[in-house]
């Protein structure tokens, strides 16, 4: 346990103040150390995993005990010809996983290639990318419940998954520590996504029915061309998440703005890509003091690593009000808020 930790290097989105005790774990006795040290303190609890869907917002020193979740492990539990079942550690670096997959010729998450961050922290906001989605393979977690203070086993159902969301977003939020997640990965040749960014590059090299491995390579690839990486620009990916709105209105504003991303997800309802709500506002690659709208992505907030808490907050704000101005959607921020 570590007193007074700066935050900033445990977020991707390298911004925040200290916290007042700071621990990495890696197992159950552990967390449970921790967690009766912070009850009979009366810390607040913050978990944590890679950061990079976190902002520590707050301006003042946290007086909280911040736990880093490092449990490890990869291993396959059971398989059969249709599919196989691996439980992974919450701590393991997804990309790893995904790696770690492909090279056991398991598809399922191969499109959620080099997303950054932990394995425990994918079922947070039912991490996807490019169709897929975790809640598309995950069987069931385990967690630790603090109102039980037991470990339980939430199954997909449990977890209330939602467009990039979650239990564990809303009502849940604090309650559980996630330990392991346990996937449904196949056996079986996958489709390769149908994004126009992916056909493109099939298309570019003559591939016309790529293996897993080149799935994943071409994702890792546009991602690696369209995205910042976390290791040099400080980012926590996309800002928001991608609004869904009436199919009708969705009509409208494509017509008066041809250039707008729109999907339809029902017969009802449409999908907005937010980068093109944004690219309509001439917002991308624009520079606001310490922070700018990334030039390859209009959905990623550029911090230059002066940035401070307020800075962040007020454009936020800013975008927020912009798009409703223009548009009449609100955006609704994809990462979490530590204050
Ligand atoms: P893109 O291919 O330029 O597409 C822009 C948006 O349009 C995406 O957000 C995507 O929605 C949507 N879209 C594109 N083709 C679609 C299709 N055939 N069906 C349904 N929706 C479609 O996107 P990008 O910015 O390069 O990102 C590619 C993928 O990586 C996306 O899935 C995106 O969500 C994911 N990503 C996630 C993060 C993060 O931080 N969470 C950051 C960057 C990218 P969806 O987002 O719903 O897929």
């Amino acid at each position: 346990m570590h007193h007074n930790v700066a935050l900033a290097r445990y977020s991707t989105f390298r911004m925040g103040s200290t916290a007042a005790y700071f621990a990495s774990v890696s197992s159950l006795p552990e967390i449970e150390e921790c967690l009766s040290f912070a009850d009979a303190n009366n810390l607040p609890v913050i978990v944590l995993g890679g950061g990079s869907n976190t902002i520590f917002a707050s301006v003042e020193p946290l007086n909280a005990f911040v736990i880093k979740i490092d449990s490890k492990g990869k291993k396959i539990i059971s398989t059969n010809e249709n599919s196989t079942l691996v439980e992974i550690g919450a701590g393991e670096n997804w990309d790893d996983v995904v790696a770690w997959s492909v090279e056991n010729n398991l598809s399922g998450i191969e499109m959620l290639s080099a997303i950054p961050g932990t394995s425990g922290a994918t079922p947070i906001q039912n991490v996807g990318a490019y169709g897929g989605e975790i809640k598309n393979v995950l069987v069931s977690l385990r967690a630790y419940d603090r109102h039980s203070r037991s470990v339980v086993t939430l199954s997909n159902t449990d977890c209330g998954f939602g467009y990039r969301d979650s239990i564990f977003k809303k009502d849940a939020r604090d309650r559980y520590i996630i330990l392991s997640i346990t996937l449904r990965l196949s056996p079986h040749a996958p489709e390769a996504p149908e994004y126009p960014g992916v056909k493109k590059y099939f298309d570019e090299k003559g591939i016309v029915s790529p293996t897993l491995l080149q799935i994943r390579e071409a994702i890792v690839a546009i991602r690696a061309h369209k995205l910042p990486d976390p290791r040099d620009i400080a980012s926590v990916g996309s800002f928001f998440k991608n609004p869904f709105i009436e199919t009708q209105k969705a009509l409208t504003l494509k017509t008066k703005y041809p250039t707008l991303a729109v999907f339809p997800v029902s017969e009802t309802q449409a999908k907005i890509g937010a980068g093109s709500l944004l690219d309509t506002l001439g917002l991308r690659g624009k520079v606001f003091g310490n922070l700018s709208l990334y030039a390859g992505n209009a959905l990623v907030i550029v911090n230059n690593g002066q940035t401070r808490p307020e800075e962040l907050l007020e454009l936020k704000e800013y975008i927020i009000s912009e798009v409703e101005k223009k548009f009449g959607i609100t955006l609704e921020p994809e990462p979490v808020f530590v204050t």
